[in-house]
């Protein structure tokens, strides 16, 4: 478990790859002792306008806290996410979307087409009213519309906010009441898993709640023909609009500074954040990034499952793949609807290289066996990579073996809402890949472990996650709350950006997740990360998933009370719960032991799969009383149901 086995980079990957061992030493090298120098030449894989001559200025100094990069620069995101391509690769796929019911109409956008529509929508809001700066909320399902829109709102300088299509009119309302959003676009319903969404419903009875009269336009896709009540003189029809546009739309010059988006985060620590990314520096990222983390190249399929609203769904499937004329699959459903077999089928329709997915998709598959990847063959499968959560090295492990048949590269990316794109993995080609490890630093990111009281840790240790200088994809602020977003970054451990996760760095200089620092449980004294008894649990052969949370214990201060989905066809019983126990006091050791093992059939989790933990330390606690906001929950009875079953009473 120390350092966990390196895995050799399968031949067929490291032959192509864009950056060697070598090669990463000496960029990474660079990117620190001449940050200035390293973005400055990394910047010309955009198209400005006028281009940068000042490349940064930063402070993360809690009187000042500024982030600026490129800051002279102009240019506009869709110009480098579509104009750019069109000579040599107009005829290229942008979007291959696949629908959620697998027998409907599958759709093909090439970038001349993704021009056309952006150019029609962006006219559209143009007409609508909507300026530059104004905010836009985008309400949508996982369509092709959804991308026309972020980048429509990008075109004309437009700050698009997207709201993920599953959350409640009420997260809705307060979303668009904080950022003051004049136009909505939505659709009539949305669909997944077979289920229908009543997104325009949803948009009226967030537009009843108050706060959100800035609203004076709701645009609605038709997108499944549903027929939704309307309100003459604010709603309008998707094609009627369009329909009414001209297809010639000059992409505005926009200064590098000039916010492209605000994103809320999801909610799993508290009320949500408007973090507000800005468009040079957090396109220069994202297209590195994407570029170099997933060893993309040029003709590639390339597929991200991630929602559009989600921070994985912004930069890497829209901006950073459209940014490097990638082609990009599209799934408007989920993993395993209508049966389990689906992403393999997926990934044999297109041919699909690169697949990007959360541990979660991955855990729940498993959950299912092996027989998921029957009738697949994955051969085109030279890349595998995870984001959103701790990836457990058995869940890596089978991920590698039985997905990628053992010939795909796995890369965990570490990252955060805040940082814009990837910050720590495994490049492909460059750094040997650990199961359950997030490895090294990407180029010009400086991650540090404090202890408690802000002194640094060296060598191998364990402590409190820090960056310790700017990157250009970082969040400038929180929307209208700088105070907050110094406060919450940059107050705790003056001087460093402060990503509230734990991680351990091993004798080889490898990081590793450890899970949220709140979420970090001391047992007589001794302070453990969730991830590695979660991931012990998962490794064993019964267990689907595991979330672990301390509660109040007479003699420890704090017990070990965990949480256990089973594999399907396992029942629980007694003698599973000591086997497992036994099992962790083996991994891991008597200190790690769980004093309470809770069988449930699921866990509360983020609507972008998150085991939240801040409930289950709740529930675990008895103080049934002050769960919390339990909005942004995928399925709030889980949490009822756990109380009632709950093993402390
Ligand atoms: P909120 O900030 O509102 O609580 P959130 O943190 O879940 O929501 P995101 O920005 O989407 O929202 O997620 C970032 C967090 O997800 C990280 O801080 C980390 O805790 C976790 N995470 C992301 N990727 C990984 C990874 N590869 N390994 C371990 N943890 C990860
Ligand atoms: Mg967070």
């Amino acid at each position: 478990m120390e350092t966990g086995t390196p895995i050799a980079i399968k031949k067929a990957i490291q032959e192509r790859c864009w950056i060697d061992s070598a090669a990463y030493q000496t960029l990474y090298r660079q990117s620190i002792t001449d940050s200035v120098g390293f973005w400055r030449s990394q910047a010309e894989r955009i198209d400005w306008f006028r281009e940068p001559t000042q490349i940064r200025d930063v402070s993360f100094h809690p009187d000042d806290v500024h982030i600026h990069w490129f800051q002279d620069g102009e240019l506009n995101a869709t110009y480098n996410c579509i104009d750019r391509h069109l000579e040599k690769n107009g005829d290229g796929i942008a979007l291959l979307w696949e629908p959620d019911q697998p027998h409907q109409q599958r759709r093909e956008i090439r970038y001349r087409e993704l021009h056309e529509q952006v150019c029609r929508l962006a006219n559209t809001l143009t007409r609508l009213g909507v300026n530059k700066g104004d905010r836009v909320m985008l309400y949508m399902p996982m369509i092709p519309e959804a991308v026309f829109a972020m980048l429509a709102c990008a075109r004309i300088g437009a700050i698009h906010s997207v709201v993920f299509a599953g959350f409640s009119p009420d997260a809705l309302a307060g979303r668009i009441a904080d950022c003051q959003a004049r136009l909505v676009i939505t659709a009539d319903a949305g669909r997944r898993a077979g289920k229908q969404v009543p997104l325009k419903a949803n948009v009226d009875a967030a537009l009843e709640k108050p706060g959100t009269d800035c609203v004076d336009t709701v645009l609605v896709v038709e997108h499944l023909g549903v027929a939704p009540d309307w309100h003459n003189g604010r709603d309008r029809r998707y094609s009627e609009e369009m329909a009414a546009s001209s297809t010639h739309c000059p992409a505005v010059a926009m200064n590098a500074e000039d916010p492209l988006f605000i994103l809320y985060t999801s909610g799993s620590t508290g009320k949500p954040k408007g973090v507000l990314h800005t468009t040079g520096g957090y396109l220069v990222y994202a297209a590195l990034t994407h570029q170099v983390a997933f060893d993309y190249h040029p003709g590639q399929v390339y597929w991200c499952t991630a929602d559009v609203g989600w921070i994985t769904g912004h930069t890497y499937l829209v901006y950073g793949p459209l940014a490097n004329g990638a082609t990009c699959v599209m799934f408007e459903g989920v993993p395993n609807y209508p049966n389990d077999q689906r992403v393999g089928d997926i990934i044999d329709r297109y041919q699909v290289n690169i697949l990007y997915t959360a541990p979660t998709a991955i855990r729940a598959l498993m959950a299912g066996g092996d027989h998921c990847c029957q009738g697949s063959h994955r051969d085109s499968l030279r890349l595998l990579a995870t984001a959103g959560e701790p990836i457990n090295p058995a869940a890596w492990q089978w991920f590698h073996d039985v997905v990628g048949k053992g010939q795909a590269a796995v890369v965990d990316t570490w990252w955060q809402t805040e940082t814009g794109g990837i910050m720590i993995c495994p490049l492909p080609g460059a750094i040997e890949a650990k199961p359950g490890a997030a490895t090294r630093p990407f180029f010009g990111v400086q991650p540090a472990l404090l202890d408690n009281e802000g002194h640094i840790l060296t060598g191998a240790a364990e402590g409190n996650l820090v960056i310790g200088d700017s990157w250009p994809g970082q969040a400038r602020t929180l929307w209208g709350d700088h105070e907050r977003f110094v406060q919450t970054y940059f107050s705790t451990f003056p001087g460093y950006y402060c990503t509230g996760d734990g991680a351990r760095r091993d004798a080889d200089g490898d990081y590793w997740i450890t899970g949220r620092v709140d979420d970090v449980i001391n047992v007589s004294g001794h302070r453990m990360g969730t991830a590695e008894v979660e991931s012990a649990l998962v490794a064993h052969p019964k267990v689907c998933e595991a979330a672990v949370v301390g509660y109040p214990h007479q003699l420890k201060g704090q017990g070990i009370y965990v949480y256990v989905t089973l594999n399907a066809g396992t029942d629980s019983n007694e003698a599973l719960c000591e086997e497992l126990r036994l099992w962790v006091r083996q991994e891991i050791g008597p200190i790690a032991t769980p004093d309470l093992i809770h069988f449930t059939v699921d866990l509360p989790k983020t609507r972008s799969g998150k085991i939240m933990r801040r409930i289950l330390r709740k529930v675990a606690a008895n103080e049934h009383d002050s769960l919390g906001d339990i909005s942004t929950l995928a399925d709030p009875a889980v949490v009822a149901s756990l109380v009632e079953t709950r093993m402390n009473r």
